[in-house]
């Protein structure tokens, strides 16, 4: 499979007046081609910081990319310059955030907004505009886009809005969406609708989607790989099956115990003790010891090596690593 997408070693941080925020250290992560590639994790764990170091939305100062690379069509997007970035923002790479409001415009029509967006990075008449218009509303699920064109955002209900938002972020079709916490702030019924619009459209155009979640429902739904990030590391990555059937890092078995599922009824759900490790001076060791059932001497020492388990299956965790046997003691 074509990978459309490398990250590799990538570290940010913040500086504040308490010191600096190492909220991303080191991560490892790629795409491929036509797949949604979900990161998951608790709020904090870097996964928006991953997401927006790509699009190089990191507001510097306080934040620095300070080390990594990040390759999209053999360019390191953290070297390119901001004119190049600007290029490539909306026509190769789009981004979807939380709130649909502030994406939008309140003070224009959505035909505007759809056709402005087009004719900024393409040469295309106002006819050819207003069509591709249309032609996006109708792939979204807008129902009379004609009528709907001359309207204003504040006249649509919020899962509407999301689907405009989203009309708006494909009409120049890139090659990559990245959606952070689409459907938050949409309820229930909604959040279904718009997650099944995010499979339809990449079936339809091949696009290639990265996830930003802290939801599981929402990844078991629509991800064909995870990523499971905690303090501002990968611990685990692996396909849905191996994720959800099969997790093997502590800390992932710790947050599908955590929220319920349709397919484990009845089981009690068990929330995970403690908080993650202040990011100011994180731990030399694994990030999860302070918490984790499992913890060994060495774990609080060393960071864990990175296992294999298969081609999709990536593991960071002493458990999984015959180096740790000597010291498996367990700590309590
Ligand atoms: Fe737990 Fe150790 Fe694995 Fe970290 S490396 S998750 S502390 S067993
Ligand atoms: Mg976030």
């Amino acid at each position: 499979m074509e990978k459309i997408l490398t990250i590799q070693d990538l570290h940010v941080s913040f500086v504040t007046y308490g010191g600096e925020v190492q909220a991303v250290r080191g991560v490892n992560l790629h795409l491929n081609q036509g797949e949604t590639l979900a990161i998951v994790g608790e709020s904090g764990c870097g996964k928006s910081v991953t997401a927006n170091s790509i699009m190089r939305l990191i507001p510097s100062p306080p934040g620095k990319i300070t080390h990594g690379t990040i390759t999209f069509k053999q360019k390191d997007l953290t070297r390119l310059p901001t004119k190049q970035i600007r290029k490539i923002r909306g026509v190769d790479i789009s981004m979807i955030f939380q709130d649909p409001m502030t994406a939008l415009n309140p003070t224009l029509t959505i035909g505007n907004q759809l056709t402005e967006g087009l004719k900024q990075h393409q040469s295309i008449s106002s006819k050819e505009a207003q069509q591709k218009a249309l032609d996006m509303l109708h792939l979204v699920g807008i129902p009379n886009p004609m009528e709907r064109m001359k309207q204003y955002p504040h006249q649509f209900s919020g899962g509407m809005r999301q689907r405009i938002v989203i009309a708006m972020a494909l009409i120049c079709e890139p090659e990559l969406l990245i959606a952070d916490e689409p459907t938050t702030a949409l309820d229930v019924t909604i959040q279904a609708q718009i997650l099944q619009l995010f499979k339809k459209i990449q079936s339809e155009t091949g696009v290639s989607i990265i996830l930003i979640t802290h939801d599981l429902g929402v990844v078991a739904k629509i991800a064909d790989r995870i990523a499971v990030m905690y303090a501002g590391k990968i611990i685990e990555t692996g396909n849905r099956r191996e994720i959800f059937h099969h997790p093997q890092h502590p800390y992932t078995q710790g947050l599908l115990n955590s929220v319920p599922r349709l397919d484990r009824k009845g089981r009690k759900l068990v929330p995970i003790d403690g908080t993650p490790p202040d990011l100011f001076s994180p731990p030399a060791g694994c990030p999860f010891t302070a918490r984790c059932p499992q913890a060994m001497e060495v774990c609080s020492k060393i960071y864990p090596f990175h296992s294999e388990l298969s081609d999709t299956h990536e593991v960071d965790c002493w458990l999984q690593d015959e180096r740790a046997k000597k010291y498996r003691k367990i700590n309590t």
